[in-house]
Order: C-alpha cells, then structure tokens, then sequence
C-alpha cells in the first residue's frame, strides 16, 4: 500500500506559444487560426504530487505521508513569482519589441530557474528619457508584472520546470519524494508529468 497525497495551487497569468504549430486537420471545422500565438491569460492550477517512498514509515510515525503545511512554499512561490504575471520565453521574437528597454544584462536570473527585470533600470530609463506621472508608472507596472524563462511557456513545459523546483525542494525531506505535477490551463486542458 503506497499512500499519495497532492495539494492544488490557483493563479492568473499571462503568456503566448509563439511556435504554435496546427494540423488543421485536427483542429475543429479546419480552423487555421494560431490563437495561442495572441497574447492572453488563463486562470491556471496546479497541483503537486508527494508519495512516501518507505512505505508506512512516515505514516506509522505521524499519520501523514508529511504535513499538507510542507508546501507552504509552493503557496509562496505561485503568489509571490507567478500570480498575475505575464510568462515570457527570452527567445520569443516579441521580447525586443515588447520589452524594448530590456537587455539580457538587465535580467537577474532567479535560483529557481526564471529571469526578472532590473526595476532600478526600467526608473531609470523612464527619467532619462522624461517619461513622469501616469505613463511612468504604467511602463513600471508592466516590467514588474514580467516574468522570463528560457522555455516556451506551454502547460508541459511550466509543469515539468514546476515539478523540477519542487523535487529540489523537497528533497530534504525524510520518505517524501515530488512524483508528478499536474497543470491545468483552462479546466478542460490538463497535463500530467511524472518524475
Ligand atoms: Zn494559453
């Protein structure tokens, strides 16, 4: 007997698939349109996956493979990295346009493998060029409101970078491993992947 548990995560995010490929073969009544190409938000889900791996140990202790509370982090992690974000792959050849003042030197590379924008850099940009009031706090907000990866933005790839993060996480924990992390997109588009 092997005991699961998985705790579910929501958030808003934006993002585009700027390689989206149809065959329109498959697609209904032949429609061509490459709509994940537009830029656009989902309300996404995620949930995070944890089975003991001595079985019972952790259970005969305490009842619990670990404590629901052990992914307080994740909570963290989703509000704090990607809730209301606009995700962004560094090779999608709308990033110059889209985030003109940017140069990859004003990215900092995150430890959990994402990029932010240098926010002293979007200031003082916005003054050298004498960009004040309302629509410096506007370009302010959206380099704020980004977040870069270097992967297309799709649910397997967000969901395979989550359960990456989550495995290094976790593994300090005794009989605990991160086994799968399951993606939702909308509600009906969902994805699963397994360690
Ligand atoms: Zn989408």
């Amino acid at each position: 007997m092997k005991h699961i548990i998985d705790k579910s995560f929501d958030f808003c995010y934006g993002h585009r698939v700027h390689n989206q490929r149809l065959n329109t073969k498959f697609t209904e009544s032949g429609n061509a349109c490459l709509a994940c190409r537009h830029l656009h938000g989902h309300q996404g889900k995620i949930k995070i996956f944890l089975e003991e791996t001595v079985t019972g140990v952790n259970i005969q202790k305490t009842g619990m493979v670990t404590d629901f509370k052990h992914l307080g982090w994740m909570k963290n992690f989703v509000d704090d990295i990607l809730d209301h974000k606009f995700i962004m792959d560094l090779q999608d050849p709308l990033f110059k346009s889209e985030f003109p003042i940017l140069s990859p030197d004003d990215l900092m590379e995150m430890p959990q493998g994402y990029f932010i924008p240098s926010l002293q850099r979007v200031k003082n940009w916005c003054e050298n060029t004498g960009i004040k009031g309302k629509e410096a706090n506007a370009i302010f907000e959206k380099y704020e409101g980004a977040v870069f990866v270097d992967f297309v933005p799709t649910s397997e790839n967000l969901a395979g970078w989550l359960l990456q993060i989550a495995i290094k996480k976790m593994q300090p924990l005794k009989n605990v491993k991160v086994c799968a992390v399951e993606y939702w997109e909308t509600p009906k588009s969902h994805c699963r992947v397994e360690a």
